[in-house]
């Protein structure tokens, strides 16, 4: 089939969720993709913040062919060694306690409101708590993730939704502090703000929910599925803010591509949470997804991923700050190593699809933000092939 083929073919039985860019992407090298017609493009999405090892670690590849021939799926009713092994390093390098794998972000999500309201259930005797959530959010597209995501476009036709659950503004500590009673269990935020544009947390802030969270027992819940794993020059965004959550989501980068995603706690939440029958899951943490995890946790420290997300991502800053001063039409530069934001007051969608025309694969942020999360493992080279294309298409919209 060719590429006019491949997409009247999906149009007319993939159910239209998306629309999609006009392109049949085929392979990955290295931090390049292809596409059907053996066009090449430099990769700056990165699968939206998945594929943080680039497409040519041999290392990881084997490690997930060998487990193809070992065994793929046996079921949470048995132990398996992959997941051991990734429950261990993924304790080891977040400095939680307790971990559930699930399949997706999404299910993380679902897991981590299920252990908040499961320990304030413990520890108060009744169920009615409330959750509080941010404004402009993003936690996933399940009832109860869209429960707690700030976004009335993507809630409103599945309405009613979870109850309990209350918005605060972002990064702005008064009005969490006006929505906190006697019922309030969890506080839920992404450390960084991913597809609402790009926010990270302020220090002011986050220190501010912490201190809000210990003076109240109430869970701080940091969903790290897209800043987490190494993005932002951090193994997880908090660490950079010397706070710890009780609870903390992963997923995206987590697998590098195979669907995985976990929610951890500590021991503190763990002793007085969720217990056997009160949570499950058919493939989560199957030997498969624990032979990825385990396998990119043991690459990220051994090729200190997370000092070269520093190096490079200071460069990349750097780079777009550039076109900040360049172009008026560029207002704002966000962001933390190599998770970063253009806010531009032309559409993004338009700069994105022009970029993928030249050969570059970025995506957008909430609606007025190109969004810059790249493979972790690429290089100052890298950055400035993807700068080369974007100033030319820049260009275009400054005439
Ligand atoms: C992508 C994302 C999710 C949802 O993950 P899925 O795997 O798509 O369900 C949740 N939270 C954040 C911050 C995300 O970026």
């Amino acid at each position: 089939m060719n590429k006019r083929e491949y997409i009247d073919e999906a149009e007319k039985d993939l159910l239209h969720t998306y629309n999609r860019y006009q392109i049949v992407f085929e392979k990955g090298e290295d931090v390049h993709l292809f596409d059907t017609d053996g066009k090449k493009y430099i990769d700056f999405a990165a699968g939206i913040a998945v594929s943080a090892l680039g497409y040519s670690n041999d290392e990881y590849k084997n490690a997930l062919k060998n487990q193809v021939d070992k065994l793929l799926h046996i079921s949470n009713l048995y132990y398996n060694p992959p997941i051991v092994a990734a429950a261990e390093a993924v304790k080891r390098i977040s400095t939680m306690d307790r971990v559930f794998f699930t399949n997706s972000g999404t299910e993380a999500i679902e897991g981590a409101l299920k252990a908040a309201k499961k320990y304030a259930y413990t520890r108060d005797g009744f169920a009615g708590h409330e959750i509080i959530a941010m404004e402009d959010s993003f936690h996933g597209r399940s009832i109860g993730s869209l429960s707690v995501t700030g976004n009335a476009h993507y809630r409103e036709a599945f309405e009613p939704l979870m109850p309990g659950v209350k918005f605060a503004k972002f990064n702005d500590l008064d009005s969490v502090k006006a929505l906190v009673n006697k019922k309030t269990c969890a506080i839920i935020m992404e450390t960084v703000q991913g597809e609402g544009g790009i926010y990270p947390a302020t220090e002011e802030f986050i220190k501010g929910v912490r201190k809000i969270c210990d003076e109240n027992d109430i869970l701080l819940i940091l969903d790290e599925i897209q800043c987490g794993m190494g993005r932002t020059g951090n193994m997880f965004a908090w660490q950079g803010y010397g706070v710890k959550p009780d609870i903390m989501t992963l997923a995206k980068a987590l697998g590098c591509g195979v669907p995985v995603g976990a929610f951890l706690m500590t021991e503190k939440v763990a002793k007085q949470s969720l217990v056997p029958g009160d949570h499950g899951t058919t493939y989560g943490g199957n030997p498969f997804v624990g032979a990825a995890v385990s396998k990119v946790i043991e690459i990220f420290e051994k090729e200190n991923i997370v000092e070269h997300v520093k190096e490079v991502g200071a460069y990349l800053e750097k780079t777009l700050d550039g076109f900040k001063e360049k172009y008026d039409f560029v207002t704002d530069r966000r962001g933390l190593g190599l998770m970063q934001g253009l806010e531009v007051a032309v559409s993004p969608y338009e700069v994105s699809a022009k970029c993928l025309e030249k050969g570059l694969v970025v995506i957008t942020a909430g609606s007025n933000v190109m969004r810059f999360v790249p493979p972790l493992v690429i290089t100052k080279t890298d950055v400035d092939e993807m700068a080369e294309i974007l100033d030319n298409v820049f260009q275009e919209f400054a005439q």
